[in-house]
């Protein structure tokens, strides 16, 4: 029999003598979640910095972590990138010039409690204000983690009241907060009633799960959320380290049952901002049959300064993934412009110049050569 959780270093910790049966159940890790500063230093060998980041940013944003999730950090490595995923830090209690409470202009769009109606054609549904993991580079930190509670289920028949009542709705993304941090009858409650809806197409399922808490991947919820497809599940990882064989496997039981799965990392300064962690991350992602889907240029929410890269590095990124392995690896580099006025993806400069009969590209490998353009150009059927 295969060893189980190998990635998570559980002798000289409290969880040296819990059952593989009781560490695999999800119910167990967040009865279990780590919320202090003491239970966490039991796992990690916290800093004198890192004890003032907890004490700075405990008013400010929530601390929360799976066993599962801590165990996966360095315990003496201040810099290990999970572990600087999780542990607050003093710079989070700085807000610098520009930044927002709500990055994305989420709140002016709020068109009943909950419910944001940005695109044309998509809503995005506040189901939960709970994460199994806080992020420390959280962009919603305005409103997640606050009460720790599901959204009433009145405000939820409003939010689908109003999709209903608005046939140009084609999608909408259950968020949160962790969309899957809702038990199964209320994942399949949400579901039942999105899926009811005629003109609605396509459900997302926004969730960090299969990175911090795998095991909230059960037989049942696959099942409850193949009933009600075409469902695609986003998640997030953002490191190789967190590509577990348990990971792995979670993702693999959501595509089995036909879920597509499509990864969005965020792009973070000391923890993914280089081309071999993305490669590494990508390739992993993909062997598992994850598709990577966006970097996101970290938001300007307030407390998250120190996480931020310049675009240049992040074009920098996909200029070195494109063309050095499979398409299939290589995400969109996407920018949320400041005040929710939608994404933007970029990339890096390949055309190098263009006149009316030639546009010159530029190669992966820095080839130059000229691409031209058709001889009878469609302005000349118009005349
Ligand atoms: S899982 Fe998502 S919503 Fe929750 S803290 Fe992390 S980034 Fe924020």
């Amino acid at each position: 029999m295969r060893a189980r959780y190998p990635g998570c270093a559980r002798a000289d910790t409290p969880y040296a003598d819990i059952s593989d049966e009781d560490f695999g159940r999800w119910s167990w890790q967040l009865k279990n979640r780590i919320t202090d500063i003491d239970a966490l230093n039991q796992v990690l060998d916290l800093t004198d910095r890192e004890r003032d980041g907890f004490r700075a940013t405990q008013p400010l944003f929530r601390f929360g972590c799976t066993p599962y999730y801590a165990l996966l950090a360095n315990r003496a490595d201040p810099e290990c990138p999970i572990r600087r995923q999780i542990v607050p830090s003093v710079a989070e209690a700085t807000v610098h010039i520009g930044q927002r409470q709500d990055p994305l202009g989420e709140m002016p769009r709020e068109v009943v409690p909950n419910l944001i109606h940005r695109y044309p054609d998509r809503v995005l549904l506040f189901a939960t204000d709970r994460c199994p993991v806080y992020c420390r580079f959280c962009t919603r930190r305005r409103i997640v983690g606050h009460a720790e509670q599901q959204t009433p289920r009145a405000l939820l028949s409003e939010a689908f009241e109003y999709i209903r009542a608005h046939p140009e709705v084609k999608e909408a993304i259950i968020s949160g907060g962790d969309a899957l941090m809702m038990g199964d009858h209320q994942i399949d409650a949400v579901l039942a009633a999105l899926r009811s809806i005629d003109h609605l197409d396509i459900i997302r399922i926004a969730t960090r799960m299969p990175v911090t808490c795998p095991m909230r991947v059960t037989p049942a919820l696959v099942d409850i959320i193949r009933r009600y497809g075409p469902v695609y599940v986003m998640t997030h990882f953002n490191h190789p380290h967190e590509v577990t064989r348990e990971a792995a496997d979670a993702c693999g039981r959501l595509v089995d049952a036909g879920v597509v799965v499509y990864n969005q990392s965020v792009l973070l300064r000391g923890i993914n901002d280089d081309v071999e962690t993305f490669r590494r991350l990508n390739r992993s992602l993909v062997h598992n049959r994850v598709t990577p889907y966006y970097i996101h240029q970290c938001d300007l929410a307030e407390g998250i300064e120190h996480f931020r890269t310049p675009i240049a590095r992040g074009l920098d990124i996909i200029d070195g993934l494109r063309g050095h392995m499979s398409g299939l690896a290589v995400p969109q580099l996407c920018v949320d412009v400041p005040g929710g006025l939608g994404k933007v993806t970029l990339v890096p400069d390949w055309v190098v110049g263009r006149t009316a009969h030639t546009t010159t590209l530029r190669t992966y490998t820095g080839d130059v050569a000229d691409y031209p353009e058709p001889v009878e150009s469609p302005d000349d059927d118009a005349a």
